[in-house]
């Protein structure tokens, strides 16, 4: 069964949400729910919505998850250490980078990521990459060559690592677990257009 995925690029960031399914289903996961609410809704459609992802805490990939939940019933996955930024305007970057000091409601009642989830026919390992922020996950298929990496490694790049709980030597162990997957790895970022780990492994010594 191939996957299907549909990037809706959100907000003022231009962050990068993902709605993923399995082809013939009718049911799908939303990965990194960014500020714009309407557009997802409108890429979701008719689509059940099984489940959110959350790759990380920070705002920007954050801001309409609470109501697409409370909308849908959906749960919304994170990583135990990030859940702390969910609800804090200065851990996730709300006040620091857009000078907004409150959270729009409704919050998120989190649900902790295990190593691997099976959900809308997709079997995803959750692969823990701190260092862009202390519970930074990228999101891992191995049978369809797909890796959902937020803001750990984007195409040419790789995530800031000055905001709360980021860690330089973090994010290099991180960077170097990813570049042993497969080089074919499809890599869909946080931010900017999708790559390959072959293609990104390639600029580093690491
Ligand atoms: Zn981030």
């Amino acid at each position: 069964m191939s996957i299907q995925i549909k990037a809706v690029l959100c907000g003022d960031i231009q962050e990068n949400a993902y709605l993923a399914w399995a082809e013939g289903r009718e049911d799908c996961v939303l990965i990194d729910p960014g500020d714009d609410l309407g557009r997802l809704k409108q890429a979701l459609g008719g689509r059940k919505l099984a489940a959110i992802l959350l790759t990380h805490g920070h705002f920007d990939h954050i801001l309409s998850a609470g109501p697409l939940s409370v909308e849908t019933g959906a749960p919304v996955y994170v990583s135990a250490e990030d859940v702390e930024l969910l609800d804090d305007p200065v851990k996730n970057g709300l006040v620091g980078l857009m000078g907004v000091g409150e959270m729009p409601g409704p919050s998120i009642a989190p649900t902790l990521f295990g190593e691997a989830l099976s959900v809308a026919g997709l079997d995803l390992q959750v692969l823990p990459t701190p260092g862009h922020s202390k519970g930074s996950v990228c999101l891992y298929l191995p049978g369809k060559g797909v890796l959902f990496s937020g803001d750990t490694l984007f195409r040419a790049g790789f995530g800031r690592m000055d905001l709360y709980g980021g860690d330089h030597r973090q994010m290099l162990a991180s960077l170097k677990g990813l570049f042993a997957l497969p080089p074919e790895t499809r890599v869909y970022p946080g931010h900017g257009g999708s790559t390959t780990i072959g293609e990104e492994r390639s600029h580093y010594r690491l």
